[in-house]
Formats: structure tokens, sequence, C-alpha cells
């Protein structure tokens, strides 16, 4: 074995020993509510596809029409070999849906987050963001260079007093620096909310910007469906709204929603999009076909299948569910007894991804249940009695631990 390779086996020795070590699954047949892995039928609680879009008759006809039309691949940069149509239908449609003069659309969600974040911000300015923002965010933060201050989960208070040290800061300094707060609406590993109207007044109070990461909210929440933001009536003072296309929209790519001078910025500055070439049509007519749904009767139906689903679900398992969101997390703690549920779950005919560091913390592990609106009742409650004794096996232990 070379240096090299000995050097990484060591590495991955070192993750396994943590119960931290990860392989990939293949799977055989498309996202939906049965998934094929290794030959075996197994029922999927694992999709970001809350909508059950990502199979949907009309997101596959769009793409493929767009593949016949524009072909497989995009050729270059947008602002390199000019700019295919259906990124241009795309971002009309996310800027109506959404409510805002303009938007762009990016290959990722993570890709979205770096180049705005990156572009907007630079060594003088900071940013401020929930302890439970997405990776790509912290990432995006530390690329930016900008000073990076973190609140504890939700807290408020936190986030004044670091607001005030902003505050305090800049009037200190001769180069004025921007604040900008950054969180997401519905939390990714845990599917709690962030307390959005009080975080508006905050930032309003001390002229911050904010930064509302949607990608688990866009399509679910809100009369038009278009986030917590709608939801909570705060998007006109939402400065930057981002999302992706690959959860609830079921196609792929990630978007940044504004006013039209930031989305002309973005497209100056935002190296992401700038310097990568540009996703493929097709996931881009899939995802306007998305939207196209949700703005429709079948958008509402399909939510409320949803929710009529996490009723079911949280019947079986009351402790379960304390916001209505499709994301319900089951805290084990220790990774190794995190991923043994999982694997035994997956024996029994589930599919349940054991999330674990660097995810979520150490030492939080916890399965990682997700309903979709194309799950059938009887499915729901197939996995509500397949978790109830690992509820209660929890229930005891905590028992045990308060005693
Ligand atoms: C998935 C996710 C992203 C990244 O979006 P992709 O399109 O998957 O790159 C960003 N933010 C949050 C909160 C996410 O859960």
């Amino acid at each position: 074995m070379s240096a090299f390779d000995q050097e990484l086996t060591a590495r991955l020795d070192g993750i396994r020993e943590q119960g931290l070590l990860r392989e990939l699954r293949r799977v055989d047949s498309a996202q939906g509510p049965r998934i094929e892995i290794g030959g075996r039928t197994l029922l999927n609680f694992s999709s970001n596809d809350y909508l059950g879009l990502a199979n949907h008759p009309a997101l596959k006809e769009a793409a493929i029409r767009a593949v016949e039309k524009f072909g497989a691949g995009a050729g270059a940069s947008r602002l390199i070999c000019g700019s295919l149509a259906p990124f241009h239908e795309l971002e009309e449609a996310l800027a109506t849906f959404k409510g805002t003069e303009a938007a762009l659309s990016f290959s990722t969600g993570y890709a979205a987050a770096v180049g705005t974040i990156t572009a907007l911000l630079g060594k003088d300015d900071i940013i401020i963001v929930d302890k439970l923002v997405h990776a790509c965010i912290v990432d995006a933060a530390k690329l930016s260079g900008a000073k990076l201050r973190v609140f504890a989960h939700n807290d408020l208070n936190d986030l004044k007093d670091i607001l005030k040290w902003a505050d305090t800061r800049n009037r200190e300094s001769t180069n004025k620096g921007n604040i900008l707060i950054i969180t997401e609406s519905v939390f990714s590993m845990d599917g709690d909310r962030a307390p959005l109207e009080q975080l508006v007044a905050l930032k309003e109070a001390y002229g911050a910007w904010l930064m509302l990461d949607e990608a688990h909210a866009t399509g679910l929440y809100g009369v038009n469906r278009r986030g917590l933001a709608e939801e909570c009536g705060v998007s006109d003072t939402v400065e930057i709204q981002m999302g992706t296309l690959g959860k609830a929209l079921g196609a792929s790519g990630g978007y940044i929603c504004g006013s039209r001078a930031l989305i002309d910025v973005l497209v100056n500055r935002a190296r992401s999009f700038i310097f990568s070439t540009a996703p493929v049509p097709a996931a881009a007519a899939a995802a306007s076909a998305a939207i196209d749904i949700l703005q429709q009767a079948e958008g509402d139906s399909l939510r409320r299948n949803l929710w009529e689903l996490l009723k079911t679900f949280s019947k079986i398992n009351p402790a379960l569910l304390w916001f209505p969101s499709a994301i319900q997390p089951l805290k084990i703690g220790d990774e190794a007894q995190a991923v043994s549920v999982a694997s035994e779950l997956r024996e029994r005919g589930f599919f349940v991804p054991a999330i674990r560091y660097p995810t979520v913390a150490r030492g939080s592990a916890r399965l990682r249940i997700t309903l979709t609106a194309s799950h059938s009742e009887d499915q729901v409650i197939a996995i509500g009695n397949a978790l109830s004794p690992v509820c209660e096996k929890l229930r005891q232990l905590s028992g045990l631990r308060d005693a």
C-alpha cells in the first residue's frame, strides 16, 4: 500500500472506531415510499421529497421535453455560452411563486449559500448564525472572511447580545461593516422552527440583514405554500430568501429570491454561479413543473395529505410531534446505538437513516424519520408501530437518568 493510502486507511480506522463511518447504499429504484436496496424492497422514510414530486409524471415529462429541446448538458456557465430558456422560465416562476422582484437559480442549495454569502460580505462585516444552521452556511460564512458569531439555537436573548456587541463594534470602528443574520425557517435535523416574527423585529431594530434558508419549509407552509416566512407574514422584510429545488420541489438545484438589485449583484459577484457550468436544463424544467403544481389545487391537497399522515403518526408516538414538520427526529444520543437501531429497522423492512456527527453534534445521534405526501396511511402506521418499542426504551432510559 502506498504511503498515501496508508495514511488514509488510518484515518478511516479512526472514523470507524468512533462509530462514525459512512457508506453509500446503492438504490435500484426511483425515490418513493418504497425503494429497492440490495435486492430488497424497503419502506422509505429517509427522503426530503416531502410532497412526493421527485417521481411525479409532470416533472418527468417536463425534464424529458427539456432534454429533447435543449439537450443533456448546458455547455458552459450561463455568462459564457448564453443562458438557456429553462433557467429563465424557472427564475420567473420562482419570483412569482415567492412574491419577490427577482430570483436566481444555482446548481445546488449549497452553491447558492456559498455564492451568495461570499458575494455580499467580506472581512469588515459580521455574520451571525443560529447554532444549528446547515453546513453550507457555516462553510460560506468562513469562506467570506467576515467575523462569524454563533447564537444558541433559537435563543433570541443570545442573538440580541451579539447584535449589541456588533453594534458597538461598528460604532467604534472607522469602516462600518454590515451585519447579516442567517437562520433556517425549519431546521433540517430537528424539524423545529425559528421564531421568525421576533427575529425580524430584532434585525430591524439593529439594522441587520436577514438571510432565511427555507430548504425544509418551501412548499409546506403559508397560504401559497411559499414557506414559513409567508405563514408568519414576514416575507417582505427578509432581504435574502434561500432554498433548494431538491427537497419538496422534487428536482435539483438551489435558489435565491429577493430584490432585482440583489439578483444583479449575484450574477456579477457570486463565484459559484459565475465559475460553474450551468445545471442540466432538465433539472430547471422539472423544478418549474413542481412550482406549477405547488401553486395549484394539487399542491394544496398534497400538503394536506402530509399533515394528515403526520397526525396519524403522532397518534402512535405522541412524544414525537411538537411542530407540524415532515422531519421527525428520534434522539438516541450514542452513535453506535443509533446505527444499530437503524440497522434493526432495516432488517424489518424500514429505511430510516441514523444521523450522526458531523451532521449533528457528537453524542446527539438520532433517527431522522421523514414523512412524505406519497406515503399511505398503512405505511405510516407501520413505521409508527415499529418505532414504538424504541420510543418506550428511550423513555425508560431517560426516566432512569432523571431519577
Ligand atoms: C439540503 C440543504 C441545503 C443544501 O441544498 P442542496 O440543494 O441539497 O445543496 C441547504 N440548507 C439546508 C437547510 C438544507 O437542508
